[in-house]
């Protein structure tokens, strides 16, 4: 309270063109944005107001892909800094989703002994009829009926190892010794591995629809670690 305001640091990552920077400028709003240009970051800050309280975030745009060849300092460097994570993917790719399930794991296993939050979001969500990305994290064109839905719902623990391709519920299967469900392709399988420990929303950039929602939700997750302290 008084004076002083929190600001922490919000990094923004996914594949290119999934709109990371339209999400950004929606964020900062045309008018106010204050776009600064240090060390190559290019960040937005903004004071939001909070369930009453003011919260200073900088959200930074500086996430690149991976070429061929090259020094992986920037990235790193970008898994580092973050006090919270947004990791953006298309509803309308699924490419970038599996990306998305990547990247979790990747900041899970740099920044492990931390608990920062992290918050996946399926942008482009006015653009229904390019959906190939459900609610749910399944890819719709490869779908295969027989499957169980990823337990997204299930509060579940954080599995101790990765999934990787095994069923994801800690426990699937049951105690009876009947034949446990079958494995989840593998994308779908790194899917439900992100999705643990994960928030979740999806937005339109475009039409500024859950945008605000998206960052007032990170406020709000920075302020449950802090008051977990
Ligand atoms: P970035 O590379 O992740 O920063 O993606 P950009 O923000 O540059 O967006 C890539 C393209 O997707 C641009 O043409 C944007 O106008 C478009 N785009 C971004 N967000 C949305 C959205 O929510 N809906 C639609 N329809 N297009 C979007």
């Amino acid at each position: 309270s008084g004076c002083w305001e929190p600001q922490y640091r919000v990094v923004l990552l996914g594949d290119p063109g999934v709109g990371k920077t339209s999400l950004a400028n929606a964020f900062a709003g045309v008018q106010e944005r204050d776009l600064l240009e240090q060390h190559g970051e290019v960040a937005y800050e903004r004071t939001l107001s909070v369930d009453g309280e003011e919260t200073t975030l900088l959200v930074i745009d500086a996430w690149e892909p991976e070429r061929r060849g090259e020094e992986s300092w920037h990235r790193s460097h970008c898994l580092q800094v973050g006090n919270a994570y947004v990791i953006v993917y298309s509803i309308t790719d699924h490419g970038s989703f599996e990306s998305a399930a990547e990247l979790r794991i990747q900041l899970r296993s740099m920044r492990q002994a931390e608990d920062i939050p992290i918050i996946l979001v399926g942008n482009k969500s006015d653009l229904v009829r390019c959906r190939e990305v459900s609610v749910e994290g399944k890819s719709l064109q490869n779908h295969v009926p027989s499957l169980s839905p990823c337990p997204v719902s299930v509060p579940v623990s954080p599995p101790r190892v990765p999934c990787r391709g095994f069923c994801c519920a800690p426990g699937a299967g049951d105690a009876s010794g009947a034949v446990p469900p079958p494995c989840p392709p593998l994308a779908e399988a790194r899917a439900c591995a992100m999705m643990f420990d994960c928030k979740f929303i999806e937005t339109s950039a475009a039409l500024q629809h859950n945008v605000a929602e998206l960052f007032e939700g990170v406020v709000r997750q920075l302020r449950l670690r802090l008051e977990g302290k």
